[in-house]
């Protein structure tokens, strides 16, 4: 296909000047492999927009702070920036939707990616005593731990739960993000202090008096949403005290039908099972069982569970039903870990885009017009010029290898239609970039003081968490 290019490229004179709406891996990888693979008689000008005064989306705000080794990813982004032979600009502090309109990018762009992740809400639970306090969601919890600056707005700042006054936690839901938060409230002062996480957090963890996490999920252990690795390293927590499973959990799975990885996740789980380690703090893993109602007054006391089977049936694999049988544990604060929600930017009808079941509604990465409703129809219509990468092209879902994977895939896209002269035929030559954006420079200058101010505090980084703060050190 690239092949084309060179025919075909040589009609465009000017340099190819390409949006990428959000500045996490979805939106860097993209533009890695388009700056690789494009050829090199043609001039792609990149500019990243991004809402935050920060580059890198959730390996900043998301992944962990005791899984430093995750972030060199953002060397990707950081060799893009510095490479001075590449034309691409970083344009932080800038919200489409709000401090730019699609239509502006449109007018602006041959081509433009959204790539701005999946992030802004989550599933709930919505069950009697959702209203409950200290009941909240693992994307608040990991935002405020992580430092991200919408949870330290003046004003609106999110309130911790209070760590310090509690004992008992449960955590819904079993994925990677789940593991996360049980190590952040298991691991000790030490496991924490070097690390990036915001200071307020660490402050907070020094007080904290949780004694005991439970980890929920209502299938079975079979069907565990955690990976191999981040299941090891809850086990291997220094101090912390694995309280073997329920009779029965670990009896029901047959080892002669499962594969490499499922069998390395159930001798995992044996040998720790099987282990004497004692310590301050302990965890469960907990299986088969639905959370039906949380039980307090005005803060959670107790959460009432239904006990699941599983239904048994081949053609639903992992399929559980409910019991008749209930449980009532007690816990003072509960977690609800169990997926995140994006929403659509303001102006997409307007543009004819459709966001739909918490992903934009594409083929492979183009986007496709609001009247094609079948994406698997080959008569779909694209949006010409228009793509998405990353968790807003696929769902919340995928660690940062299979997210480049994708991201890789959305730019090849991008490249053929320009070799196809499929792209958005700019005719205004206007710089839309607000004054009061976020450059690359600029970053640095907040990188810097992060870096140093971290090297005092004897951690990694210090991260700035207030947004005015950071404008101001960034003189904007
Ligand atoms: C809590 C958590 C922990 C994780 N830990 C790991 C891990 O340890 N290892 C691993 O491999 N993967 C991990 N992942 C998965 C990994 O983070 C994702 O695969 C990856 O970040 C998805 O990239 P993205 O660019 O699609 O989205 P994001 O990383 O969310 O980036 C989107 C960017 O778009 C910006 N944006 C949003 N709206 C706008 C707008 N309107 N205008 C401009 N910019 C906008 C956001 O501020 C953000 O910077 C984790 C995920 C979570 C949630």
């Amino acid at each position: 296909m690239i092949k084309r290019w060179f025919s075909s490229t040589s009609r465009i004179l000017k340099p190819f000047k390409i949006a990428i709406v959000g500045s996490g891996p979805g939106g860097f990888y993209t533009a890695h492999h388009l700056t690789n693979k494009s050829p090199k008689d043609l001039q792609l000008n990149i500019d990243f927009f991004e809402k935050l005064p920060t580059p890198f989306g959730l390996s900043r705000y998301g992944v962990a702070p005791d899984h430093p080794e995750v972030k060199n990813c953002e060397e990707y982004l950081i060799d893009l920036m510095e490479d001075k032979k590449a034309h691409i600009r970083f344009i932080g502090n800038c919200e489409i939707g709000k401090d730019l309109t699609l239509k502006q990018l449109e007018q602006n762009y041959n081509s433009i990616i959204l790539a701005y992740g999946c992030t802004s809400n989550d599933n709930k639970l919505n069950i009697p005593g959702s209203n409950l306090k200290n009941i909240i969601s693992a994307r608040k919890f990991v935002n405020w731990y992580n430092g991200h600056p919408e949870y330290y707005e003046k004003g609106k700042k999110f309130i911790p739960p209070p760590l310090d006054k509690i004992k008992t936690v449960t955590i819904i839901g079993n994925g990677n993000v789940a593991l996360d938060v049980a190590r952040v409230l298991l691991g000790s002062e030490e496991h924490w202090k070097g690390t990036d996480i915001s200071v307020e957090a660490e402050e907070l963890l020094e007080k904290s008096t949780v004694e005991h996490v439970r980890i929920v999920a209502r299938r079975g252990i079979m069907e565990s949403a955690f990976t191999n690795k981040e299941i090891r390293e809850l086990f291997e927590l220094d101090n912390v005290k694995f309280i073997p499973l329920e009779k029965g959990i670990l009896e029901s799975v047959d080892k002669s039908k499962l594969g490499r990885v499922d069998k390395r996740r159930i001798s995992i789980i044996e040998r720790y099972n099987n282990s004497t380690k004692e310590g301050k703090k302990s965890w469960t893993l907990e299986y088969l069982k639905s959370p039906v109602e949380f039980i307090g007054d005005e803060m959670v006391s107790a959460t009432t569970f239904v006990v699941n089977k599983p239904l048994n049936d081949p053609l639903k694999p992992g399929k559980v039903v409910s019991t008749d049988q209930y449980i009532t544990e007690e816990n003072e604060l509960v977690i609800e870990s169990i997926g995140y929600q994006g929403t659509p930017i303001n102006g997409f009808e307007e543009i004819g885009i459709w966001f739909d079941n918490n992903k934009l509604h594409n083929k492979d990465g183009r986007l496709l017009s609001l009247n094609s409703k079948d994406k698997d129809d080959h008569n779909a219509i694209f949006k010409k010029g228009w793509y998405t990468s990353g968790w807003i092209k696929n769902g919340p879902k995928g660690v940062i290898a299979t997210t480049m994977m994708d991201s890789f895939d959305t730019a090849d896209k991008v490249l053929e239609d320009i070799a196809n002269d499929r792209f958005i035929k700019v005719d205004q030559e206007k710089d839309i970039i607000p004054k009061n954006s976020i450059t690359w420079d600029n970053w640095k200058t907040l990188d810097n003081y992060e870096l140093n101010k971290g090297k005092e505090l004897g951690k990694t980084r210090y991260k700035v968490c207030d947004k005015q703060e950071m404008l101001k050190l960034v003189n904007k």
